[in-house]
């Protein structure tokens, strides 16, 4: 990675941190802790890593991506609006009336593969794809984005399973590891650490990263052990960008006053500058 190109993607996500905010304040409603913590991945996997232009022909040999955690759906939105997949006026229509944006995406949205949002889906549809897709000797790869909260679901862990089984090297799991979840830290909810050892000691190749950096993002994303699918553990920041949203449980489902509002899109809009 270059860094025209780490600029590039730092921008692309500040855009989209800006859309986030304006979503949620407008709608007055959102998840804006998690939408913010994984909306680096998000830009990484659809401004670098993976071939649009094929997700909107509907090309077979398309890569899927399948966003798990659901209610982070403001940013894919907003991704989904700039690559054209939708006008992007539509995206004022979020989560009012009669809209197709609702708080959590369905396979009504151009551009949504599976409907997402009752955790603990995500992993197992994509396990499922990227055996169909073996079967049918297609190149694609399937990502697949959950929370880390998420890992309390039992679903996760059968799929966590069923993944080195059927040696799915066209898989990578990447788990928002922001350290919250909607009732608190993931450590006091339920317990999650050692979270890399427990994907490695059902077969799973696992990189760790930082998940609010794309110079560890790219390499992650693109790393492929033959036979084994790869569980990136993206550690991030809830909130990223945001200073007083940060490391803040509270900002998992909240809405911001007009003052925090305009308090946010200052910080927003300075990060954009300095790119
Ligand atoms: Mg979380």
């Amino acid at each position: 990675m270059n860094h025209e190109s780490i600029r590039f993607l730092e921008e692309q996500a500040a855009r989209r941190r800006i859309d986030i905010l304006n979503l949620i304040y407008k709608a007055k409603t959102g998840h804006i802790g998690g939408s913010l913590s994984s909306i680096d991945v998000l830009t990484a996997l659809y401004y670098h890593v993976m071939d649009v232009d094929k997700i909107k022909a509907g090309d077979p040999e398309r890569d899927r991506f399948v966003l798990s955690k659901g209610h982070s759906v403001e940013g894919f939105y907003s991704i989904l609006a700039d690559k054209g997949f939708f006008p992007k006026e539509e995206l004022s229509t979020y989560a009012q009336f009669h809209t197709r944006l609702a708080c959590h995406p369905t396979s009504k949205i151009p551009g949504v593969e599976v409907s997402t949002g009752s955790l603990g889906h995500g992993l197992p549809v994509a396990v499922g794809m990227a055996i169909a897709l073996k079967r049918d000797n297609r190149k694609s790869h399937v990502y697949v984005v959950m929370g880390d909260g998420e890992q309390g679901e039992g679903s996760v862990w059968e799929a966590a399973m069923a993944g080195p089984a059927y040696k799915l090297d066209n898989l990578t799991a990447i788990v928002d590891r922001n350290h919250l979840q909607i009732s608190g830290n993931t450590e006091n909810v339920m317990c999650l650490e050692p979270l890399a050892d427990r994907y490695r000691s059902f077969g799973w190749n696992v990189v760790c990263i930082n998940g609010n950096d794309f110079g560890e993002i790219i390499p992650a994303l693109l790393t492929r052990v033959p036979g084994k699918p790869t569980a990136v553990i993206s550690d991030t920041v809830k909130g990223k960008g945001i200073s007083f949203m940060e490391n803040q449980a509270a900002w998992h489902h909240k809405v911001p006053t007009e003052e925090q509002y305009q308090q946010a899109m200052e910080e927003l809009e300075q990060k954009l500058k300095i790119n």
